[in-house]
């Protein structure tokens, strides 16, 4: 039985920090693969701050193309409609039948697991595996699902690299070359 990984986000764009956080759970968990998984945005939601689901696929395909235990899917954003977690997982298990999930996330997004679309079946379905991100301590309901990483975070977000590149600032310690040289010929997240 192998372990596979599970990293969705935005990822608008993708940086180091998430590079960090699923490197260290393929490491520490012996994973054969993980599956980093953009969720979908509708076209009608685009804005100068939010690229298209292609051009975020793309970015992750650059930053995680170093790695053969990576890959990106395109999964989320084929279903379109809203990217459900549980979906996404009870597809995966279809796909995967006799591997372990481990679904990865940023300490952050625990404070809301209990109120995302159908918290305890995805439970049932794979072990969540947080780490990295300030503000979260694991909820002690679900403390028996989680394996918590107490790593140093990197304090790196989406939020404050687009504003970077809004600025012509260089963003390449945070992204790393391939995806700050995307972002620049492509001008995403370009001010006014
Ligand atoms: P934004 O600033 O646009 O909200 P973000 O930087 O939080 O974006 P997302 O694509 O929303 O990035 O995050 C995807 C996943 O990566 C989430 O589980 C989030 O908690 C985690 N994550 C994001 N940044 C980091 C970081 N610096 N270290 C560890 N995990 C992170």
């Amino acid at each position: 039985m192998a372990g596979i990984g599970v990293f969705g986000g935005t990822f608008n764009p993708p940086h180091l920090g998430h590079q960090r956080l699923v490197r260290r759970f393929a490491d520490r968990l012996s994973l054969s693969e993980v599956l980093i998984i953009p969720t979908y945005i509708p076209p009608h939601k685009r804005a100068n701050e939010l690229a298209s689901s292609g051009e975020r696929l793309e970015m992750c395909r650059l930053m995680f193309s170093g790695d053969s235990r990576f890959r990106v899917s395109s999964i989320e954003i084929d279903r379109g409609g809203k990217s459900y977690t549980y979906d996404t997982l009870k597809e995966l298990k279809r796909i995967y039948p006799d591997d372990r999930l481990y679904l990865i996330v940023g300490s952050d997004m625990l404070r809301s697991f209990c109120s995302w679309h159908r918290p305890d079946d995805i439970l049932k379905l794979c072990t969540v595996c947080a780490a990295a991100r300030d503000g979260g301590g694991v909820p002690p309901n679900i403390s028996h699902k989680v394996i918590f990483d107490d790593m140093e975070p990197l304090l790196i977000s989406s939020t404050a690299i687009r504003e970077m590149a809004g600025k012509n600032g260089d963003i390449t310690g945070l992204v790393g070359e391939a995806v700050a040289g995307y972002i620049s010929q492509r001008g995403l997240y370009a001010q006014g």
